[in-house]
């Protein structure tokens, strides 16, 4: 075995063993075991959405002081700038952000102009891609709030896992969770919320790649439409131990 793969496989049994033991854990047990087991070494994420929103009311509950952090694309509706402040003033916190080193005058002038039309993947690594790697230097875990039924990427995805893509430990409170019981949860707790949510815009991105959906449509209609893409590529699908062996014993076989 290689000492590469033997430092992926450590950390990554123990947090199989983790998602086993919590994966029937409320979204509460999932935030409080997170803040014991990694105190200031995890980070949330939030993108301001409902699940993100609820996600911050639920950890300030928990812990008055986490670590917060959102990807400021430069390209953010001002609503959901205006939501960040209400959210910072109403629980007393501070939401950090992280922005490209690629200025949106240096993005058009290297790349061309409306690089989120020609080239959205590109668009999305240097916007929200590479400033997340920022966000998680120094951290061992972050905490997101995607649920199973929103995409197909995301559908593997389970409380407490090994991110393969950013190599740290991933917790998503939310993943058993409708839609339905995130609203419910806002609506309990009277917490702030984007008013695009009332406008027919369920899923809420950049500006330029976030259309309001007609009745009916799934809720992530309106993110890059017209297109294949779903994600920005912030979640790759989970890959769980099981790939990791069977790519090891294939190595191995190879070598042999
Ligand atoms: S969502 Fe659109 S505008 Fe925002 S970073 Fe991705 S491609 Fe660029």
């Amino acid at each position: 075995m290689t000492q590469a793969f033997s430092e992926i496989v450590r950390p990554t049994a123990q947090i199989e063993a983790a998602g086993y033991v919590l994966e029937e854990a409320t979204p509460e047990e999932t935030l409080r075991w997170a803040f014991d087991e990694f105190q200031e070494r995890v980070t949330i994420a939030t993108g301001f959405g409902a699940e993100g929103v609820a996600l911050i009311d639920m950890a300030v509950r928990i812990n008055p002081n986490p670590d917060i952090f959102f990807l400021d694309t430069s390209f953010l509706f001002p609503e959901t700038y205006e939501l960040r402040r209400r959210l910072e003033d109403r629980y007393g916190i501070r939401i950090r952000a992280f922005q490209s080193e690629v200025t949106p005058e240096q993005q058009e002038l290297k790349f061309g102009p409306k690089l989120w039309s020609t080239d959205p993947d590109l668009c999305c690594r240097l916007r929200k891609l590479e400033p997340l790697k920022d966000a998680l230097r120094g951290k061992d875990a972050w905490v997101t709030a995607i649920r199973r039924d929103q995409t197909i990427e995301r559908s593997s995805a389970r409380v407490v896992e090994w991110d393969c893509q950013w190599q740290l430990t991933k917790i998503n409170p939310f993943v058993r969770w409708s839609k339905q019981q995130v609203w419910e949860y806002i609506a309990r707790n009277n917490v702030p919320y984007n008013p695009l949510h009332d406008r027919n815009y369920p899923s809420i991105g950049c500006t330029h790649c976030t259309q309001p959906v007609q009745l009916g449509e799934p809720d992530r209609a309106g993110r890059w439409q017209g297109r294949e893409k779903h994600e920005c590529g912030l979640h790759a699908p989970t890959q769980p131990l099981t790939f990791l062996l069977q790519k090891e014993t294939l190595t191995s076989n190879d070598a042999a």
